[in-house]
C-alpha cells in the first residue's frame, strides 16, 4: 500500500511564482532569477510531501504557466504564427508569447486560445493542430524536473498528459482531418520521451487521461486501446499509472479496465458508484489507486466513510492499492495553517483541509488502513470524527428557517405572474423606452482611485463616512455622464464592488473568506473563491442603498444589478454535505429577497447576471438535463417575485449557446444581453433559428479591448440584428461590464453607441 497524489499546487504558498513571473515580464528580474524561484518552489513542494509521508511524489506537475502548454512545447507543437519568433527570442519568451501573445518589434501574434480545463475554473492553452501537423521531442522539462528532484533524494513519478487526452483537448485549425488521426504521428514522440525517462531511471509514469470521464466515440475508444497496447509492448518494465479524474468512467469503464496498465487511478469523489464494479472486473495484479481525498475542494475528508471504503477495497485487492487525491491538488489552496489569524471563523476552520492538510489525510488514511497508528494519529482521527459530528449539528451551518423555505418551495415560486407577451405590453407602457433602448452591463471603469479607496476602507484606513461620500460622488458623476450622453437605462456603476461574487458572498450568511486561499485560474492569475459552508440567507439588503441613491439622481430608469445564484455557486468552494441544487436554491431565495426589496424601493428594471450558467454543464451530456433543470429553476426563483411591469434582465458573456438555447429561453428573463460583437453577430443565429421569444441586447462592441468602435460599425451590427430579430425586441449595449476599461475609451465608445441607436431610430421612422 502506497500514498501518492496526482499533482501539487505550484503557485507558491504566498503566490511567489506569480510575483516572480510578473516581475520577469516587466523586465525587473532575469530569467535565471525566475528559474531559481521556480526551482525553490518545486523543491519545497517535494520535500514537504516527503516529510509528510507521501510515498510516490509527482514531478512535472509544476509549470511556469500551464501544463498543457508545457506539453505542447515538449512535443514541438508550435503554431505556424510563432515559428518565426522561435529564432528571435529565447525559449522561455517563446513560451510566454504562446501563452500571452506577442506585440513587439513588428510582431503582432495572438496567443493560443484559452479554455476551461474540464469543469474546473483552471484554464489551459488549447493545442492547435494542422493537417500536416508534425511532432518532435523538444528540450525536455520532464527529464530535467526528474533530475532536479533526484538531487533532493526523491525519485519521482513524472506526470504526463496522456497522448489521447492531449489530442482530444486540442483543436483542428484546418478542415479535412480529425485530431485523433494525428496519433500515429504523436505516438513515436511519446515513445521517444518515455525512452528518455526510462534511461534516466524512471520507474513510475503517470498518464493523465481525464478525457475518459467524457463521452468517447468508438474510434476514440479503439484508439485508447491501441495506443496503450503499443506503449506497453515498448516498455514492458515501466510501471504505467493511468489516471482518470473529474468523473466516473461510465461507458468507458470496460475499455479502461482492458488497458494494459499497472495502476489504475479512479476518482472516488465523483465515481464512487462504480467502485463495486471495478473491484469485480479489475485484473487481480493491477493496482487500484483510490482518489479518495477531494483534490478540488477544501473540505476535510470524512475518515469514517473513507476507511469503510478502503477496507472494502483491501478485502479484494489486499495490499495492491494506492491512496491518493481524486485529482491534482492544483485546484486547492496551499495550507490552512496560514489562515490562523485570518477571517475564517474557528468553527468553520475545523471542517477545512487545504493541500497540506489533504496530504496529511492521505497519509493518515494509509496508516489507519494498515493499523499503524501512533498516539498523535489517533488524536487526529478523533478530531476528524468530532468535526463531522459538529458539522451535523452546527447552528452556523444549519438554519431551520432556510431549510423550511426550501421545503415549501413550489412551482409557482419560479413562475412570473403572466407570460412574456403580456409582460412585454405592460412593461412597454410602464417604462416608456424608445426603440433600440441603450444601456450598459453594469460596471464602469474601476480606476486606481476607486480600487485604492475601497482597499483603504477594507483595511479600516478610511472611515465609513468618507468612503460613502466618495461612492456618492462616483455614482453621481456616473449618472450625470450617462444622462449627458443620452443612455436610456442607467446603472450606478458598481464602484463599491470588488468582485461580482465576493461582494454578495460577503453580505450573505453561509459564506466565509480565506486570506491566502488562492488557486491558479490561469497563468499568473489566481483567484480566492468564497467558501460557501452553510445555509445561505440574506439578513439585510445588499444593493438597495446604492441603487436607490443612483435612482434618486435621475428621472431615467436605473437598473438594479445582482449576481445570479448559479454564478455565485459556480465561482465558490461549495459545501459538499448536500446537493449543489439545494445550495443553489438557497442562494436563489436570498437573491429573490433582494429583487423584492429593489422593486419595493421603486427600481423598475433589475438585472441578474448569470455568466457562469454554461460553464456549470456536467462533463457528460447525459447529465446535462438534470443540471439545466435546477440551474434554470434557481434563476427563475430569484427573478419571479416581481410584478409583470418590473423588467428582469440577465447577462451572459461566454457565448456558445447552441446546445442550451432552449434552456436559456426557459429562464424567461425579459431581456438578455449577450456577447456577439466578436463574431459580427453570428452568435445571434442560434437565437434566430430558435426564434428566441424575449428581448435581446446583442453586445455591439467588445469591451475586452480598448479599441473604440465607430458609429458606422455599430450601426452595421444593429442593421444585421434588425434583419434577424423583431426590432422592438432589440437592445443596444456593450458585450460586458466596463470595469476593466479606462474612462476615455468608455466615454468615446458609449457616445458612438448612443449615436448609432439614434441613427437606427431615425432610419426606421423614415421608412415607416
Ligand atoms: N454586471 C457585471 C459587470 O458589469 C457583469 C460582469 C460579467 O458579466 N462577468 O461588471
Ligand atoms: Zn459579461
Amino acid at each position: 500500500m502506497k500514498t501518492t497524489i496526482l499533482g501539487h499546487p505550484r503557485i507558491g504558498e504566498k503566490r511567489e511564482l506569480k510575483k516572480a513571473i510578473e516581475s520577469y515580464w516587466k523586465e525587473n528580474i532575469e530569467e535565471t532569477t525566475l528559474l531559481k524561484i521556480a526551482s525553490d518552489i518545486k523543491k519545497k513542494n517535494w520535500l514537504h510531501q516527503k516529510e509528510i509521508g507521501i510515498d510516490i511524489i509527482p514531478s512535472n506537475d509544476f509549470s511556469l504557466y500551464d501544463q498543457v502548454l508545457d506539453m505542447s512545447l515538449t512535443l514541438n507543437c508550435i503554431p505556424k504564427r510563432f515559428r518565426e519568433l522561435k529564432n528571435k527570442v529565447s525559449f522561455i519568451d517563446l513560451y510566454f508569447a504562446m501563452a500571452r501573445g506577442f506585440q513587439k518589434d513588428n510582431f503582432d501574434i495572438v496567443a493560443l486560445e484559452m479554455t476551461k480545463w474540464f469543469d474546473t475554473n483552471y484554464h489551459y492553452l488549447v493545442p492547435e493542430f494542422e493537417k500536416a501537423q508534425k511532432f518532435e521531442l523538444n528540450s525536455c522539462k520532464i527529464v530535467s524536473e526528474y533530475r532536479e528532484a533526484l538531487k533532493e533524494g526523491i525519485k519521482t513519478k513524472p506526470v504526463l498528459i496522456g497522448p489521447l487526452t492531449y489530442l482530444l483537448i486540442g483543436k483542428e485549425k484546418e478542415n479535412g482531418f480529425h485530431r485523433i488521426d494525428l496519433i500515429d504521428r504523436l505516438l513515436p514522440v511519446y515513445i521517444k520521451l518515455i525512452e528518455e525517462l526510462q534511461n534516466e531511471g524512471v520507474t513510475n509514469i503517470q498518464f493523465d487521461e481525464p478525457y475518459l470521464s467524457l463521452n468517447l466515440t468508438d474510434k476514440e475508444r479503439a484508439c485508447y486501446l491501441e495506443t496503450y497496447t503499443i506503449l506497453r509492448a515498448k516498455f514492458p518494465k515501466l510501471t504505467f499509472v493511468l489516471a482518470n479524474y473529474f468523473g466516473d468512467l461510465n461507458d468507458n469503464l470496460n475499455l479502461t479496465l482492458s488497458l494494459p496498465i499497472d495502476v489504475l487511478h479512479v476518482d472516488l469523489v465523483r465515481g464512487l458508484d462504480e467502485l463495486d464494479s471495478i473491484l469485480i472486473h479489475q485484473k487481480k495484479e493491477q493496482i487500484l489507486s483510490l482518489g479518495i481525498v477531494d483534490g478540488r475542494n477544501i473540505w476535510k475528508n470524512n475518515f469514517n466513510a473513507s476507511i469503510e471504503i478502503i477496507n472494502k477495497v483491501i478485502a479484494v485487492k489486499g495490499d495492491n492499492i494506492w491512496i491518493s487525491s481524486s485529482c491534482s491538488l492544483l485546484h486547492s489552496p496551499y495550507d490552512l495553517e496560514n489562515e490562523r489569524e485570518g477571517s475564517i471563523p474557528e468553527e468553520v476552520t475545523q471542517w477545512l483541509a487545504f493541500t497540506k492538510q489533504k496530504l496529511q489525510e492521505i497519509v493518515l488514511l494509509k496508516k489507519t488502513a494498515q493499523n499503524n497508528l501512533q498516539a498523535s494519529d489517533i488524536k487526529e482521527i478523533e478530531a476528524n470524527k468530532l468535526a463531522f459530528i459538529n458539522k451535523n449539528n452546527s447552528t452556523l451551518i444549519h438554519n431551520k428557517k432556510v431549510k423550511h423555505r426550501i421545503n415549501v418551495l413550489t412551482q409557482a415560486d419560479s413562475l412570473r405572474k403572466s407570460i412574456f407577451v403580456e409582460r412585454q405590453i405592460k412593461q412597454k407602457a410602464a417604462l416608456q423606452l424608445p426603440l433600440f433602448p441603450t444601456t450598459t452591463i453594469g460596471s464602469f471603469p474601476q480606476t486606481k482611485e476607486v480600487r485604492s479607496l475601497r482597499l483603504k476602507y477594507r483595511k479600516h484606513q478610511l472611515s465609513e463616512e468618507k468612503y460613502n461620500s466618495f461612492l456618492e460622488k462616483e455614482i453621481t458623476s456616473a449618472i450625470q455622464f450617462q444622462e449627458n450622453i443620452g443612455l436610456d437605462v442607467l446603472v450606478h456603476g458598481e464602484f463599491e464592488r470588488n468582485d461580482m461574487v465576493e461582494y454578495f458572498g460577503e453580505r450573505l450568511a453561509g459564506f466565509t473568506f480565506s486570506s491566502f486561499g488562492w488557486v491558479q485560474s490561469y497563468g499568473t492569475r489566481c483567484v480566492k473563491p468564497p467558501i460557501l459552508f452553510g445555509d445561505v440567507s440574506r439578513e439585510n439588503s445588499m444593493t438597495v442603498k446604492w441603487t436607490e441613491y443612483a435612482q434618486s439622481l435621475s428621472k431615467k430608469h436605473v437598473k438594479g444589478m445582482l449576481t445570479g445564484p448559479v454564478t455565485i455557486l459556480q465561482w465558490s468552494f461549495v459545501r459538499d454535505d448536500q446537493p449543489r441544487a439545494e445550495t443553489c436554491n438557497q442562494i436563489a431565495l436570498a437573491i429573490r429577497d433582494e429583487v423584492a426589496d429593489l422593486e419595493k424601493a421603486g427600481i423598475k428594471i433589475i438585472q441578474i447576471d448569470e455568466p457562469a450558467i454554461r460553464e456549470g454543464l456536467p462533463l457528460r451530456k447525459s447529465n446535462w438535463a438534470a443540471y439545466l433543470k435546477w440551474a434554470v429553476n434557481a434563476f427563475k426563483i430569484s427573478a419571479s417575485v416581481v410584478k409583470d411591469e418590473t423588467q428582469i434582465h440577465t447577462h451572459m458573456c461566454y457565448s456558445e449557446f447552441n446546445d442550451i438555447i432552449a434552456n436559456i429561453a426557459a429562464m424567461d428573463a425579459d431581456v438578455i444581453t449577450i456577447e456577439t460583437s466578436r463574431s459580427e453577430m453570428e452568435l445571434l443565429d442560434v437565437f434566430v433559428d430558435f426564434k428566441y421569444p424575449n428581448e435581446i441586447g446583442p453586445g455591439v462592441y467588445d469591451i475586452h479591448s480598448p479599441r473604440v468602435p465607430n458609429v458606422n460599425e455599430i450601426e452595421n451590427l444593429l442593421m444585421k440584428a434588425t434583419n434577424l430579430l423583431p426590432q422592438e425586441n432589440i437592445w443596444v449595449n456593450p458585450d460586458c461590464g466596463l470595469k476593466t476599461r479606462d474612462w476615455p475609451e468608455t466615454i468615446a465608445a458609449l457616445e458612438n453607441l448612443v449615436a448609432s441607436a439614434k441613427l437606427m431610430r431615425e432610419s426606421l421612422s423614415a421608412t415607416v
